[in-house]
């Protein structure tokens, strides 16, 4: 079962693979943690948009999977 303190951000970069960053809660805080390199960041506010550029700037990936 899913914990309610931990989400993902998948993104696809143009080979097809998949690149994951981790969103965790901690206290008032996000940890973001890329399971494709060893960034690491925390973030207060908008914790996925900082993932997202992340996966866009580090792996070049853009595509959402959940976008049909
Ligand atoms: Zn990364």
């Amino acid at each position: 079962m899913p914990s309610m303190t931990t989400s993902k951000v998948s993104r696809w970069d143009q080979h097809g693979r998949e690149h994951t960053v981790r969103v965790t809660k901690s206290g008032v805080q996000r940890a973001l943690a890329c399971e494709t390199c060893d960034w690491r960041r925390s973030a207060q506010f908008l914790p996925w948009l900082k993932a997202e550029e992340h996966l866009a700037e580090a792996h070049q990936a853009t595509v959402d999977p959940a976008t049909p």
